[in-house]
């Protein structure tokens, strides 16, 4: 979590509304989740709010960076939406996703405030971790909407 603001709109209901990025990074047909550490819980790519001030491209790169070590090489947007159905520990209900799929190096690493931990899962694995309800709602969401499971 930074210290920085996250960047607040308004939603299309009139409602406060942050902005986040998520990362999507695929290495030999296995994906990036960590483990969430703050609500909401559960399996997840990196992801976290757009401070005020800040792109969506430099928001990526530092929570990728700080939730899992990695360095983003290459990045390109996938999905955008807002979703009304989706808090944040700030109290906000309402956020606007930006939806990465990236190319990253460096070594694996979990940050250690937000991450109890971080690694590569397979589709079959991230299918097991849906069944058990251990996947975070908006990443369930994400694999759901792109195919994936
Ligand atoms: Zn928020």
């Amino acid at each position: 979590m930074s210290k920085a603001t996250p960047k607040l709109g308004k939603s299309k209901h009139g409602k406060p509304m942050h902005y986040s990025v998520g990362a999507l990074i695929e290495k030999d047909g296995k994906y990036l989740l960590i483990d969430r550490n703050v609500p909401p819980l559960g399996f997840a790519g990196p992801a976290g709010h757009v401070d005020e001030g800040e792109t969506a491209e430099q928001a990526l790169a530092r929570e990728v960076e700080e939730e899992s070590g990695l360095k983003i090489e290459k990045c390109k947007l996938i999905a955008e939406e807002e979703l009304d159905w989706n808090w944040c520990v700030k109290g906000i209900g309402v956020h606007y996703w930006y939806l990465f799929s990236c190319e990253a190096s460096g070594e694996l690493k979990r940050g250690h405030r937000e991450t109890k931990s971080a690694g590569w899962y397979s589709i079959e694995e991230i299918k097991k971790l849906k069944s058990e309800k251990r996947l975070e709602p908006v990443w369930q969401y994400w694999f759901e909407k792109l195919g994936l499971i």
